[in-house]
């Protein structure tokens, strides 16, 4: 049996890696459950610079396999912003005061194109590491609709849905969101059944 920590406090981001790449072989653990409380400074310039960061400075300090995500909203017209800075765009970690910044950076702008980003890296403790980066593409909405969801997904207009990620159940947004991709394509990348080195 292999000890996986997972490097988050999320608790949507744990079920969603137990959920997908859980095994008889594998114990899933989060940083609580291990008792691991250091606060990593996530400097990175991209998605999964700051995955890596987190993943390997877990993996190092802990010497176990550590697995890590990093993820967040690009805006075509605004240059890829909110980007690595999603969670905390407005300065206060706080989903509401995100979204207006978010409406009032993009009035007048006519390219409303976006994607979701989701980048993995799964360290080992020698070193070693496996990464992979997913994406999910949709227009940003200037009204909120749905109460599901998280961050900016009552804004986050799907077209072959034709709805907001907010509006639909979770079930449906895993089918094509940019962290089940990722997490699929991990599993993938290491082997169909997520047997671990
Ligand atoms: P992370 O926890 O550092 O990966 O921060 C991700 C941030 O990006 C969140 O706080 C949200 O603002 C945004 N984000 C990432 N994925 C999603 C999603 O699936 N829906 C809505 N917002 C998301």
């Amino acid at each position: 049996m292999k000890t996986v920590v997972i490097a988050t406090n999320n608790k949507n981001k744990v079920y969603e890696f137990k959920s997908l790449l859980g095994n008889d072989n594998i114990c899933f653990k989060t940083l609580k459950e291990i008792g691991y409380d250091k606060d990593i400074v996530e400097d990175g310039k991209t998605f999964i610079e700051n995955a890596y960061i987190k993943a390997s400075t877990v993996a190092h300090d802990l010497n176990v396999i550590a697995i890590a995500d990093d993820s967040g909203l690009s805006c075509d017209g605004l240059n890829g912003e909110p980007g690595i800075y999603s969670a905390r765009y407005a300065g206060t970690h706080n989903d509401d005061d995100n979204n207006k910044l978010l409406i009032k950076n993009l009035k007048n702008i006519e390219n409303r194109n976006a994607h979701y980003t989701c980048a993995i890296s799964l360290c080992y403790p020698d070193g070693s590491h496996v990464e992979v980066e997913e994406y999910c593409f949709g227009i940003i909405h200037d009204e909120p609709k749905g109460e599901n969801g998280f961050g900016y997904d009552p804004y986050f207009y799907i077209p072959e849905f034709g709805k907001t990620f907010a509006e639909v159940p979770l079930e449906k947004k895993n089918t094509i969101s940019h962290r089940s991709k990722a997490i699929k394509a991990l599993k993938k990348k290491i082997n169909e059944d997520f047997t671990l080195k």
